[in-house]
This record gives structure tokens, sequence and C-alpha cells, in this order.
């Protein structure tokens, strides 16, 4: 049966089955979710996915968050393999140079930091510590940071003889290479690839649901349920269906990007860097064969030719194609899922990279499909929980990458001023202030990032609690000051003794 109003809430199912998948888009988003399914409910479900190479993919995409190793396990890949066929390097964290002040750095480094008590997290021992004039950075008792700046890495699940967690991973990769790799493996598993570009679609009169694509060639393709992974165009979600965009450019101003490769460093350092210059932030990716670069930047702020020339002057070698200018606006589609078509990738929203977030919402968003897929039929239950789902995932990014914009103390830049300034979410407001006050710092259980992620960010910017939590006192000043020797002499140590980033990549040897 179908319902008069698929968008009031109701358990009713308003489509009978689905057995056919159509994804249109071919880039990061089209692949990984086509993976996701045909690994997840292949044996149930027939998929297609029409890629337009007229069209061509995004291009950019490089850097990814630990969650990804897990996506890799879910589809049974295998990390030597993988990172070969992508000239994949290891990424432990993310260094942010000039956020706070011009020529100060910090690094929102994954994994933990220090050692965390059930009655008190790590950071408020540091941060008594520091009030009482110790002088130590945080990242003193950082294994990740640690190892990432003297270019080391290793798998280690857990620090030697100790409770505590080794180092936490993820990866650079090529992007076109990854979505080339995704490609053959969903092919080999019975996902149908077809070349094309679809110029139209056909509507069912009652519910005006898709029915049928139109390729250019005059083909046409039908499906029960479309996955629109056509990038910031959102053929299907926006073109066709008209489901509107909640901009996000007052809070996250830039909107520009200009990419271009450069060769590929000496060193390879396991980390991505994200400059702050004076109308946004350049980044540079170290690949196995290549250096990623882009600058992103307010166009209110800093001409294109403005921009080519700050990323030019900063290029760490030399470059090896045409530069690449992209542009982008900030936010999300307001519903993902609506009536048979899902939005997924840069036509579902775009936050700035800054964060390494996109795969990942990528990624979280192909499983939450899978949690929900609608086998027996489309129920407005689903799309909604879905729906609400994927905007708290999404707002909760937001709200941390607004952190980084404004909690800064740069002067002289219209930009930078405006960011200190702006009027930020209530949510957002309210971490500050607690974390200020008291040094407490709390997320949800399904929030991405941890608290040790928002307290490194706000103390690399200078956001520096005035307290710390009464239950340090369960220590005497000299265990207290004892801890803190050891600890940061065991990830001193520690850091020293593991092999050479670059030596765990040549072990990935063409014939291994
Ligand atoms: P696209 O790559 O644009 O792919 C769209 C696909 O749809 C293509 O195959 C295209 O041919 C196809 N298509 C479009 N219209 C049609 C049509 N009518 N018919 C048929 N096919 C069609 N993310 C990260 O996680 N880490 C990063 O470091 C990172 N850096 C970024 C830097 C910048 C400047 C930008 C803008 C984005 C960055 N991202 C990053 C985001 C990342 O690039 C995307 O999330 C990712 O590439 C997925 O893109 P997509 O597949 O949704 O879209």
């Amino acid at each position: 049966p179908i319902t008069e109003n698929p968008h009031k809430y109701s358990v009713k199912t308003i489509y009978p089955t689905v057995k056919n998948v159509v994804i249109v888009g071919g880039g990061t988003s089209g692949w990984i979710t086509a993976a996701t399914l045909v690994k997840l409910l292949g044996h149930s479900i027939a998929i297609t996915l029409i890629e337009s190479e007229q069209i061509g993919t995004i291009g950019v995409g490089e850097a990814t968050i630990p969650p990804i190793v897990t996506l890799n396990n879910a589809l049974g890949i295998s990390e030597t393999d993988f990172m070969k066929k992508t000239q994949a390097t290891i990424k432990l964290g993310i260094e942010f140079n000039h956020w706070g002040k011009p020529g100060q750095s910090y690094m929102h480094a994954f994994g933990n930091i220090g050692q965390d008590f059930a009655f008190c997290s790590f950071h408020h021992l540091w941060n008594k510590a520091r009030l009482n004039g110790d002088t130590r950075s945080f990242w003193q008792y950082s294994l990740n940071y640690q190892a990432a700046k003297h270019h080391k890495f290793t798998h280690l699940t857990r620090i030697p003889h100790t409770e505590l967690k080794g180092l936490v991973s993820a990866y650079h990769f090529d992007a076109g290479l990854y979505a080339g790799y995704l490609s053959n493996f969903c092919q080999q598993r019975g996902v149908q690839r077809k070349e094309g570009k679809v110029i139209g679609t056909t509507q069912q009169k009652d519910n005006g649901y898709i029915q049928t694509l139109h390729l250019e060639s005059g083909e046409t393709i039908e499906g029960d349920l479309f996955i629109d992974c056509t990038g910031f165009r959102g053929q299907l979600i926006h073109n066709t269906l008209g489901v509107a965009y909640e901009n996000w450019q007052h809070w996250l101003p830039c909107d520009r990007a200009i990419a271009i490769p450069s060769e590929r460093l000496k060193s390879l350092p396991p980390y991505t860097q994200a400059n702050a210059h004076t109308a946004g932030w350049q980044w540079k990716i170290p690949l196995q064969h290549r250096t990623g670069n882009g600058i992103v930047y307010s166009d209110n702020h800093l001409s294109e030719d403005q921009a080519y020339a700050h990323l030019m002057a900063h290029l760490p070698s030399k470059p090896i194609a045409e530069p690449k200018a992209l542009r982008f606006t900030t936010g999300r589609r307001k519903q993902a899922w609506f009536k048979n078509c899902i939005a997924i990738g840069l036509a579902s929203g775009f936050l700035e990279p800054l964060e390494s977030t996109s795969i990942h919402l990528v990624q979280s968003a192909a499983i939450r499909l899978v949690k929900h897929f609608p086998h027996r039929g489309i129920q407005d239950a689903s799309v909604s929980i879905y729906n609400a789902q994927t905007q708290k995932e999404i707002e909760h990014i937001r709200d941390f990458l607004i952190l980084h914009y404004h909690a800064n103390q740069r002067e002289g830049s219209d930009f930078w001023r405006d960011c200190q300034h702006m009027d930020i979410p209530d949510s957002l407001k309210m971490k500050i202030e607690n974390f200020t006050s008291t040094g407490n710092i709390f997320t949800e259980s399904d929030d991405l990032f941890l608290p040790i992620a928002w307290q490194q960010v706000m103390i690399g910017q200078n956001l520096l609690p005035k307290d710390y939590h009464p239950a340090t006192g369960h220590f005497s000043s000299q265990q207290h000051q004892q801890l803190l020797d050891s600890l940061e002499q065991l990830i001193k140590s520690l850091a020293e003794r593991l092999p050479d980033h670059e030596e765990f990549l040549n072990q990935l040897s063409p014939n291994s």
C-alpha cells in the first residue's frame, strides 16, 4: 500500500520491496557505498553503479581518520594490498600550524594522551601541574604525537608492559587510485558498472518516487532504491527531488579551494599539515608517489590570484600537475533520505576537509543505510530515524570545525577577526564555557570526536582551563609528579625506539 503523505511519521510500508539498488556516481562515495552494500547485502540485492567519465570526480579527498581501518577490515581488505595500490602512507594526526596565533603549532593526534583514571581524565592532571608552574606540553604525553614528529610507525596496539593504548592510525591515499581499487573490489563481487550520464528521470505519478533513470545514450535504468552519489550537483536529491540545502557559511566561511600535487617528499611525515594563512588554510598530505597540496580560502577575503600565489609560495616540493580550482558551500542537505532516494557524500552535504571527515561521513552513511536497509519496503519511521541520525552526526562535526576558526587570537586580518566575533551555535558555546571554567568536556556516546580530540584543539588554540577536577587530589603531589615524569619518559623512549615510517612503507614491497 502507498500512503498519501510519505513524509508524515508512520510505520506503513510505502514501497513494496527493495531488490534493485541503483547508485549514481563513481567517486569515493559511490564506490564506498557500493562496496559496503555488496559485502553486507550482496546476497539479497542487485546493485548497479552509473558513473560518467565525461563529468569525472572531484579528484581530492586524500586524508582520512582512524575509522577507515574498521571499514577496510569489515570489507576484508588487506592493508598491505590496499596501501600498495593506493600509494598510501600512515596518518597519526593532523598538525595545525598558526591557528591560535601565527607561529604556534599543535596536533590533533589520534589515540589517547597520558593515562586516564576511572575517577579523572589525564588532562586534569596535566592542567593541575600546568597551573602549578609545570611547563611541559600536553603532547609530551602523546605517543601518536611523538611518533609522528619523529616520522616513526609500526602497528602497536598497547604500550608494552602497560595497559596504555599504543598507536592509533589512519591513512593518506590517492583518491583516484582508491576509487579504482574499490571499483575492482565491487565488480568482482557482482556490482554492475555502467558508464553514462544521467540526464533525466521518470517519477511515479502518485508519490513522486523515482522509477527510471534516463541516460544520455538513450538507455533507461529502473530501480527500487536510488543512491545519489553525484557530488555537489546532487543530480537526484536536488535536481530531481528538489531537497533544499542548509547553508553553514556564516560559521564556516571558506568557500573555495585550489589543489595541486607536488613531488614526493624525501622523508614522509605520518601526519597531515593544516597551516592557517590570512583567510583560510593550506593542506599538505604526504603520499608515497607525490604530495597532495591545496589551499582553502574565503572568496570574500582573498582573490583567486592571491590564493594561488600563497599556495605556490608554500609548496613543499616542485609541482607536478596543473592546479585545480574548486568551489563549495558548507552545509547539509535537509533530508539525506527523501522518498526512495538517499544522498551520500558531497550530494548530502559538505564540511571542509579541516579534520578529514568527508570520507568518514560516507562510510558512516553507508553503514547506517545497511542498518536501516528497507528490504521489506521503505517505512517512514526508518527514514525519519536515518535523517535524524545523519543530522546529529554532521552537526557535531560542524561544531568541532567551527571551534578551530572561532578560537583564534590572530590579529591583522578581517577573516580571523570575523571568526573570533561570530555568533557560534549554543552547543559549541556551552562546550567552550564548560571547558575553560572547569576543565570538563563532555560528548555524547555516538559523537565522532571524543573529549580527547576537543581537549587538543582547545588547549592547542589557547583555551586553557582555569580549573581542574578535585579528584586529582587522589594523588599526593609527589605521586602526581612521579606519574607525569614516568609517563613522559615512557612515551619519549618508546617513540625513539619505534621503526621509521619509511621502513614500514618499504615492507609493502611490490611482491609482498
Ligand atoms: P565526486 O567525487 O564529485 O563524484 C561524483 C560522481 O558522480 C562522479 O563519478 C561523477 O561522474 C558522477 N556523476 C555526477 N553527475 C552524474 C550524472 N548526471 N550522471 C552520471 N554520473 C554522474 N574528504 C576527506 O575525507 N579527506 C580529505 O582530505 C578531503 N579533502 C577535500 C578537499 C577539498 C578541497 C574538497 C572540496 C573535498 C575534500 N574532501 C575530503 C571530500 C572528498 O573529496 C569527498 O567527500 C569524496 O571525494 C567523495 O566525493 P563524491 O564521491 O561524493 O563526489
